[in-house]
């Protein structure tokens, strides 16, 4: 397959989306990244890289990284998580109070910030550090050992996640957080602030592209049962309010930040991140999901 035809070919068809987005402003620290920014990465499970853009820039991931805390609590306890969180679409905003407050405590899927803030406080239980268990996993996946926490984008979520507060009240007074709200909040604010590149995501992702086996090193992180679950929720909560659209357009698991990256898979063959900072009212990248929706297209390639 010519990928790196179909990726420049990608970045061409995609540019004039510029201007068509929103860089996020309600984390102050994100408003300040220049919106014109287009990356793309695409790795084989064989190992080839294919790139266009600044697909070596890092930029702040986000969301992306509830499927970084995820992995790691379903290793710890597997499908026991599902006692504390559910696992259907949400249809609704990431950051709903009002759905939260309907189903009791029990955030919808571990994709909406309730729900990764209860993941989040799952790992606690099991690893005390889990911003240095996070980071660990990351830079694991990556193999690459310098990706950092972005202190400064961590602190300015710190100062302004009055929605995200108010979820983990919410939470803890249905008994559905263990720890202090305030050390939860820090862990998940800092799993949101990892700064790493298009190359960087998409070698994380390969472990779910290979049945939960990270193959540069042949090592099980996930039952090959688990890997296809986490797949699943990939797909049906994956893009918020937005997944539908994107399984629709795309066909892939895959999942957004509102930093404006997208990381996604194909099962079986190969991992992909795009990064593209203007976003849509859904928080999913503009340029982004074009760029999914015209390499599945054009490789032919999606799970459908
Ligand atoms: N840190 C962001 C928040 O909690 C993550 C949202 C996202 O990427 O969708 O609001």
């Amino acid at each position: 397959m010519p990928y790196q035809q179909i990726l420049e070919d990608i970045a061409r068809e995609v540019a004039p989306l510029a201007g068509a987005g929103k860089v996020a402003s309600y984390i102050p620290e994100l408003a300040k990244v220049p919106p014109g920014h287009f990356g793309m990465a695409l790795i084989t499970l064989d190992g080839r890289l294919y790139t266009t853009g600044d697909a070596h820039e890092r930029f702040s991931v986000q969301s992306i990284s509830k499927v970084f805390t995820l992995s790691l609590v379903i290793q710890h306890i597997g499908e026991r998580l599902f006692e504390r969180v559910g696992k259907e679409p949400s249809g609704n905003p990431f950051n709903s109070l009002v759905q939260l407050e309907y189903e009791q405590g029990i955030p919808r899927n571990p994709f909406i910030n309730a729900g990764a803030l209860v993941v989040t406080d799952e790992l606690m239980r099991h690893q005390p550090d889990a911003k240095a268990a996070v980071l660990d996993f990351v830079r694991r996946l990556s193999g690459t050992p310098t990706i950092q926490y972005d202190p400064a984008v961590a602190a300015s979520e710190r100062q302004t996640g009055f929605t995200n507060a108010a979820l983990a009240n919410y939470l803890k007074s249905h008994r559905n957080l263990y720890h202090d709200v305030d050390q939860v909040l820090d862990a998940y604010f800092h799993h949101c602030s990892l700064s790493m590149s298009c190359v960087e995501l998409a070698r994380s992702f390969l472990f779910l592209a290979n049945h939960g086996v990270l193959p540069a090193t042949g090592e099980r992180l996930l039952s090959a049962s688990q890997a296809k679950r986490l797949n699943a929720i990939l797909l049906s909560c994956g893009f918020y309010d937005e997944a539908g659209e994107f399984a629709f357009r795309v066909g892939l698991p895959g999942k957004s930040g509102v930093g404006g990256g997208i990381a996604a898979l194909m099962p079986g063959r190969w991992a992909v991140a795009v990064w593209s900072p203007e976003i849509n009212r859904h928080g999913n990248s503009v340029r982004g999901m074009k760029a999914l929706e015209l390499l599945t297209t054009l490789s032919g390639e999606s799970i459908f």
